[in-house]
């Protein structure tokens, strides 16, 4: 094939087998986040470059190397947006959604970083999302996180899931641990990595998610976050802590998650898996305060997540498709116009119907057990001038003439 009709690199074709499987996630985690009262909100593709510069800040690996930013005909400079948040946190401002508080809203659909494309990670994936903006009690985090707990349940994906949960405390918190840590990696410079040199300068509380062997080696004796939290954030992760107890929702603290954002607070936490390797996170997200106010907005609480539709994808079980086929196999000139009109008909009444079009019986029976029939309908010509047809059913073998008059309602009883 011409090198240039290839699809874009670390973008995919979903064929109907995995579509179907987004479809389904979709739907159902939307379904889901509707008993909690989030409602869909659709935002544009493309947002102004300066969305995510502000939001997400210079310093993290989506703004300093990911973006797919470009400038238009006419002179815009633009992002296909990376993540979800800040387009939803954008909305709220320009519709002047401030006098709806307390808002839930959900979002989904592709999202784009110009990461290394490896199995799990892609450059065009979808993301599903929920932002709960105004209030800023620990309930509400609770109640995001039961959400998505209660989403991956539904998914049946649980069992190879941890709810890792970390705290990175209020700004004064930060500000404390910030400077301790710089002293402490200050003098031991020679030490890290090149990344983590660099973070240093720019973002140190992001050593803490270095993957780098002499940078971990190094964290073990750092002074812990955990150390510098005000009272206020204790209680405040005190009681989401306490709240998943209560809930049921088991957890593990782990003190080095951060999250690579930079509009994060209080509450952050992750989902991980053991069954896909590298890309094990497939839900994450936090507390969000100062994202709305860093915009130019209200100071506007928030928390939320997003979870890779992709990799959740990749965890669901099989599923067999809800509606099952019927296949209608007309013999003869005559029952082949017949047979549309059957079909449709069928279709009416909310069965599922696919036409053995062409070759002969032992063809198109081999055709309908392909698709997976549950039973085929076939259409003599003799049958049809008596009002009848026989029905065979693939699933126990079975064999029966109906009535064409009644054969929507006897298909609809076999299953
Ligand atoms: P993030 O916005 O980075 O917190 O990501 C939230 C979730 O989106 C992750 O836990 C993944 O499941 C998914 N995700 C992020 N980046 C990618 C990617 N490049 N390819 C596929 N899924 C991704």
């Amino acid at each position: 094939m011409s090198q240039n009709l290839k699809a874009v690199k670390g973008m995919r074709d979903l064929l109907p087998e995995l579509a179907e499987k987004f479809r389904y996630i979709e739907s159902t985690a939307s379904s889901t986040a509707g008993l909690y009262g989030f409602n869909e909100i659709r935002t544009p593709i493309l947002e102004p470059t300066a969305l995510f510069l502000r939001s997400l800040g210079d310093t993290s690996d989506i703004v300093s190397k990911e973006m797919y930013r470009f400038t238009d005909h006419g002179g815009e400079d633009l992002v296909l947006r990376p993540e979800g948040t800040a387009g939803v946190a954008r909305a709220f401002l320009c519709e002047g959604l401030a006098q709806h508080l307390p808002l839930k809203l959900c979002y989904q659909g592709p999202m784009f970083r110009r990461e290394r494309p490896q199995r799990g990670r892609y450059r065009q994936f979808s993301q599903f999302g929920v932002e709960l903006l105004g209030v800023e009690k620990p309930q509400a985090d609770l109640e995001v996180l039961a959400c998505g707990y209660r989403i991956l349940k539904t998914l049946g994906v649980l069992g190879t899931v941890t709810l890792h949960l970390n705290t990175i405390g209020d700004q004064a918190s930060r500000q404390d641990y910030r400077e301790k840590l710089v002293s402490y990696f200050s003098e031991r410079k020679s030490e890290l990595s090149k990344d983590s040199l660099d973070r240093l300068e720019k973002n140190p509380l992001r050593i803490l998610d270095s993957k780098d062997p002499s940078d971990i080696a190094l964290l073990k004796e750092a002074p812990k976050l955990h150390a510098s939290l005000s009272e206020d954030a204790k209680t405040f992760f005190n009681e989401v802590t306490e709240g998943l107890k209560l809930l049921g929702i088991p957890f593990e603290v782990d003190e080095r998650l951060v999250r690579g954002l930079d509009y994060y607070c209080h509450t952050v936490f992750e989902f991980t898996t053991t069954a896909l390797g590298a890309q094990s996170a497939i839900l994450a997200g936090g507390r969000y305060d100062g994202l709305i106010s860093d915009l130019g907005g209200p100071k506007t609480p928030g928390v939320g997540w997003a979870f890779g539709v992709d990799r959740l994808a990749e965890l669901l079980p099989e599923r067999q498709s809800e509606l099952a086929v019927i296949s209608l196999i007309p013999l003869g000139q005559e029952a082949e116009m017949k047979a549309v009109m059957i079909a449709e008909d069928l279709r009416g009444q909310g069965l599922r119907v696919e036409l053995g079009y062409s070759g002969n019986l032992a063809k198109r029976m081999k055709r309908a057990d392909k698709l997976g029939s549950q039973a085929v309908v076939i259409l003599g010509s003799d049958e049809l001038i008596k009002g009848l047809a026989t029905v065979k059913n693939l699933k126990l073998g079975t064999q029966s003439e109906v009535s064409i008059s009644s054969l929507g309602a006897h298909l609809k009883s076999l299953s």
